[in-house]
């Protein structure tokens, strides 16, 4: 007898009617023969209300009050699921993570899964019940409850499967499985049969948030396949994977880009051991995360030009860290948003020479102007200004032969 974790997104349980269609593909699985745990989101919309009724209480809300706001998205569809399947003759209950345990460690709202206590879990398995389980969310040590990051719910299941060491781990999403780019943006996009996790790793991590990048590297270090299916329509899905198995041999396997990115340059520092420590440790404390980083070559040996990209909404808040910064000194500081980052990924570049060139032909043939480049073995990464993005994803979609 397999065991299976489902998991199910927002829009997947998004309405009630949503949620006897969810309820349909949780008997299948149940008719199959198939020992089945549930995990899913909140109904699509509910978390981000739930930021918002944060932020108008307080633009400092707490923490620890935050984790125990936002959780509650998924304790309701976890109840509607539970409810529905009963409803529908099965034996089936909802657990809210504090009742397993699902345990966590790190701090509030980027906590990781540390454990899952499944022994009443395994046993109400064994006897036929369906445990739907709230994802995204454990509690900490102090026993107050914690979140994993927004999209969490993915790394929940994973986590879960692993824990249960099921046979089967899948998720149910609104998109019939990872594409060489997001489909919603590029028609031309194409469903990718089976997927490296480190491709998926990077795709998710550079903006593809079909998967939460958390999620994949918990796949990866647990070596658990996933399966990335539809709950809208009946199709096969995406493997992620680590079995190199019958993969095709493209050199490019996918296209992600970011919305929101903003790029800083500090003209005139003092080129000195040290200097970038500096700058991006009052970044650092306050979780400011750094991506692209640029550094000239010093011209006089005594100053350079530094040029780092973050997030647009942290922009505000890093400009006030460097002007109060009073390590470093500099002669001028300039800020740009509207940026995005468009990044080629694929494992076969790492045997294949040429592509760093092919993809700035491809770039320069629509006049797209690159700003920054960062690079790793199976990803070049670019920023560009945002109102290029969608040129820049078409152009390399049909460059790379992935259209
Ligand atoms: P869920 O609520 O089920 O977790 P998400 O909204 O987190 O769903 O992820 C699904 C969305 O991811 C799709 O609607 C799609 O627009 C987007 N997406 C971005 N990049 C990709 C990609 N490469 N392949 C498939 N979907 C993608
Ligand atoms: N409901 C949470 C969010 O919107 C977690 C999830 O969807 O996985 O981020
Ligand atoms: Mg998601």
């Amino acid at each position: 007898m397999k065991t299976v974790v489902l998991k199910f997104g927002g829009t997947s349980v998004g309405s009630i009617d949503r949620i006897k269609k969810v309820c349909k593909i949780i008997a299948f699985y149940k008719k199959k023969k198939n020992r089945v745990a549930v995990v899913s989101s909140a109904m699509s919309g509910v978390t981000n209300e739930l930021v918002n009724k944060s932020k108008s209480i307080s633009n400092n809300f707490d923490k620890a009050e935050y984790d125990t706001l936002v959780s509650t998205g998924e304790q309701v569809s976890c109840a509607l699921i539970a409810g529905r399947l009963k409803h529908e003759g099965f034996k089936s209950r909802s657990w809210v993570s504090w009742q397993l345990p699902i345990f966590t460690e790190g701090p509030h709202s980027s906590a990781r899964i540390s454990s899952i206590g499944i022994k009443e879990l395994s046993g109400y398995i064994k006897t036929g019940g369906i445990p739907v389980i709230t994802g995204f969310q454990g509690i900490g040590k102090d026993l107050r409850i914690t979140t994993i990051g927004r999209s969490g719910s993915d790394a929940t299941a994973i986590i879960l499967a692993k824990f249960l060491k099921a046979d089967e781990c899948i998720i149910y999403t609104d998109v019939d499985g990872v594409y060489t780019t997001d489909p919603r943006d590029y028609k031309k996009a194409r469903k990718i049969k089976k997927i490296f996790y480190d491709e998926m790793l990077e795709m998710a991590s550079l903006g593809s948030k079909v998967m939460q990048p958390t999620s994949v590297q918990d796949a990866k270090l647990n070596n658990i396949d996933v399966e990335v299916k539809s709950s809208f329509v009946k199709s096969s899905g995406t493997l992620i994977t680590g079995s190199k198995k019958s993969f095709s041999n493209q050199i490019i396997t996918g296209i992600s880009s970011t919305k929101n990115d903003a790029k800083i340059t500090i003209v005139g520092v003092k080129d000195k051991p040290g200097i970038a420590a500096s700058i991006f440790r009052p970044l650092s404390k306050n979780l400011i995360n750094v991506d692209m980083v640029v550094q000239n070559i010093s011209q006089n040996g005594k100053e350079t030009d530094l040029t780092f990209t973050i997030r647009a909404e942290d922009l505000k808040k890093t400009e006030k860290l460097i002007k109060k910064n009073k390590s470093i000194s500099y002669k001028e500081l300039s800020f740009d948003k509207g940026l995005s980052k468009v990044s080629i990924i694929g494992v076969g570049m790492i045997t294949t020479p040429g592509i760093t060139y092919r993809m700035f032909k491809a770039l320069s043939s629509k006049k797209i102007n690159i700003l920054v480049i960062s690079t790793s073995e199976i990803k070049i990464s670019v920023l560009v200004s945002a109102k290029n993005v969608k040129k820049a994803v078409a152009v390399l979609h049909k460059e790379f032969k992935l259209d």
